[in-house]
């Protein structure tokens, strides 16, 4: 049986592992924490994610377990609704809890045979399929995956690292106690002229939201939240959420942004985070991140041979990666570090193009082109 070793277990190294199993491969995943563990809170998964969920038998399950949403909202800071587009087809998004997706995911992995070593940090691997970890201890594969987060270790252990950056914006998220009453489920998103508030359901009686601001501003970075701070800057947010935020278990992290020169080195292939970290202003990590995976997985199942596939995966899936996180980029630019003058154009733009997200490249949407 052919064999791959992973390192990390995130959403996209568990996933991968999934794929991989489902297409007839043994595998094992090395964690580095000493148990697998989602943070930040919530997590929005748009149609691309969705696909390959589907396509892993899991859509049902994680559909009954979070919230399908009816809308995404677009307000300013006092609540005037600038955008309210449906949600349907290829825009469909489904919210969650992250910890329920990883343990619906770690379920499906227990089910499907696949070994996951906790406390095994991978420190290098070797294009001959050589994963290297901590205690010096070497694991021979077909395929070796990289799915270890923004460091990448074994992706900086290859040289293949072109761009790594923290970007200078960046959000705290939490998980409240928190109902809107409203029987319609909205992803409610509002913007002052440089930070956004998003509000979303997640279901059992739950909201994840999410603050986010230029690093600058060392109030609104603050954890716990600043309640006065970001009760000043989004009037038309209730305060009582702020207060609630301000008491949970809430964490902050700086964007992120790779670029790597390659993307894989012989049998080695990077994917998620390691590969194509982007700004979480258009929601779509890790829809890119599991349909790269899922592309890859249909690439070393062609019939040639590991390193041409990987070769081949590149050269399929790296313009349309490009040019979401080159996206992203500008949407998080605009969102929060826009001369405060222009703020009044970018309300103009929100509601004219119903959010901001028509953009296409080939008739395709950014979320119809993540559709695998
Ligand atoms: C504020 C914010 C909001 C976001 N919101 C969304 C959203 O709503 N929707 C969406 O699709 N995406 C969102 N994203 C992006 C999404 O969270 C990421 O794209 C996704 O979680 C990446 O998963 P991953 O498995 O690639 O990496 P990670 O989640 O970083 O997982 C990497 C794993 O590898 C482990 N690891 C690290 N180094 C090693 C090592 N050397 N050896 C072994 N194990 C190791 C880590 O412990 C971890 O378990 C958001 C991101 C941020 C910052």
């Amino acid at each position: 049986m052919t064999h791959a070793e992973i390192a990390g277990a995130g959403l996209c190294g568990i996933s991968t592992a999934l794929l991989l199993r489902q297409a007839g491969w043994s595998v094992r995943v090395h964690e580095q924490a000493s148990s697998v563990r989602e943070i930040g809170a919530g997590i929005v998964l748009h149609e691309g994610a969705c696909s390959v969920f589907e396509h892993l038998g899991l859509i049902d399950e994680i559909q009954e377990q979070g919230v399908l949403l009816d809308g995404s909202a677009a307000l300013d800071s006092d609540g005037r609704v600038l955008a309210d587009r449906e949600l349907d087809g290829e825009f469909r998004q489904i919210a969650l809890p992250r910890q329920t997706l990883m343990g619906l995911l770690l379920r499906a992995a227990e089910a499907l045979d696949v070994e996951i070593v906790t406390g095994s940090k991978a420190i290098a691997a070797r294009p001959d399929g050589t994963l290297v970890v901590d205690g010096d201890k070497e694991f021979h594969a077909d395929l070796v995956v990289a799915a270890d987060g923004f460091h990448s270790a074994v992706r900086d252990s290859l040289k293949l690292t072109a761009k790594k950056i923290s970007r200078t914006n960046g959000a705290t998220r939490a998980l409240v106690k928190w109902e809107s009453g409203e029987s319609r489920t909205v992803l409610r998103e509002y913007w002052s002229t440089d930070k956004r508030v998003g509000v979303i359901p997640v279901g059992d009686g739950l909201t994840y939201c999410y603050l986010s601001s230029p690093e600058t501003d060392r109030r609104a970075t603050a954890v716990p939240i600043d309640v006065a701070h970001w009760s000043a800057a989004f009037p038309g947010v209730p305060r009582e959420l702020f207060e609630l935020l301000s008491r949970a278990d809430a964490r902050h992290d700086s964007y992120a942004y790779v670029k790597p020169r390659a993307w894989a080195k012989g049998s080695v292939a990077i994917v998620g985070d390691a590969l194509n970290a982007l700004p979480p202003s258009l929601g779509l990590g890790v829809s890119l991140g599991l349909r790269n995976a899922r592309l890859m997985v249909d690439a070393i199942t062609s019939g040639v041979d590991v390193v041409t596939a990987l070769q081949q995966w590149e050269a399929k899936a790296r313009p349309d990666t490009e040019w979401i996180q080159n996206w992203s980029l500008r949407r998080e630019r605009l969102a929060h570090n826009l001369p405060s003058p222009l703020a009044y154009v970018r309300s103009r733009m929100i509601s004219r193009s119903n959010g901001m997200r028509g953009w296409s490249r080939n008739g395709k949407s950014f979320d119809g082109a993540l559709v695998t």
